[in-house]
């Protein structure tokens, strides 16, 4: 039975029973990978409706990722649980000031977009928490900062003073063998290494899909981002 027949309460204990899994399968990887971090799981709800809101929120899972920043704002307006609620997706810079609604931007990809969303945070008068998003395999597909640029885009972001950058957000290619998803986190590990290098605090690591997260937890991530695992196939 798809998980959208299922009734409301049916639905939060499918969901709770699957976070249960995810768990210990996180808490395994943990173990095996020995970097001894902190995993937060967010709960990815794009295309789904507030009920999955809810439904994380009441599993224990305070943290929602949404990759579209309209359909984030709709669902905001529909719940009312203080979930912290992660911009996932790609930002487009005429839309920064939206990004002063979520608790962690993902997507800072170019350093035209820092300085968008430096300009609106300091407007607010608030620190805005992001994180760089990488491009670890160089798919022309996938947006984020090449590696070789890290470095220099760490530099610049100094003089950014209404961002805290607090980690790397990275994506794996789709399908692809282990031992290429394994290179790709770790690139990704790397690169928080030259962010912290160069001062920053970047204290996290986003990534790991439903698909690839146990192995991004064995290579160190601290927040996974999982949708279907929890929810069900997106329609
Ligand atoms: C949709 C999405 C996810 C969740 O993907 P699943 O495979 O459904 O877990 C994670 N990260 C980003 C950036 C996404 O857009």
């Amino acid at each position: 039975m798809p998980i959208s027949d299922l009734t409301a309460s049916a639905f939060d204990a499918a969901v709770s029973a699957r976070l249960s899994d995810v768990r210990e399968r996180i808490a395994a990887a943990t173990a095996t990978g020995g970097h001894g971090q902190t995993v937060s799981v967010i709960a990815v709800t794009k295309t789904h409706g507030p009920e999955a809101v809810l439904a994380a929120w009441r599993a224990g899972v305070h943290d929602v990722g949404e990759n579209r920043v309209q359909e984030a704002e709709e669902k905001m307006a529909e719940v009312s649980v203080p979930v912290r609620w992660h911009l996932i997706g790609h930002l487009q810079r005429n839309k920064a000031k939206a990004a002063l609604r979520f608790s962690l931007v993902h997507g800072m990809d170019t350093p035209r977009l820092a300085e968008a969303l430096d300009h609106v945070a300091a407007t607010a008068d608030v620190t805005l928490d992001v994180l760089m998003q990488v491009n670890v395999s160089g798919e022309s597909s996938k947006s984020g900062v090449p590696l070789d640029q890290v470095a220099a885009f760490a530099d610049a972001l100094h003089g950014r003073s209404h961002l805290r950058v607090m980690g790397i957000m990275t994506m794996a290619p789709f399908d692809a063998p282990e031992s290429t998803l394994r290179d790709v986190f770790r690139g990704a590990r790397l690169a928080r290494e030259q962010l912290q290098g160069a001062g920053h605090p970047a204290p996290w690591l986003s990534m790991g899909m439903s698909g690839d997260f146990e192995i991004a937890v064995e290579e160190g991530a601290t927040h996974v981002r999982l949708g279907t695992i929890l929810f069900g196939e997106r329609s």
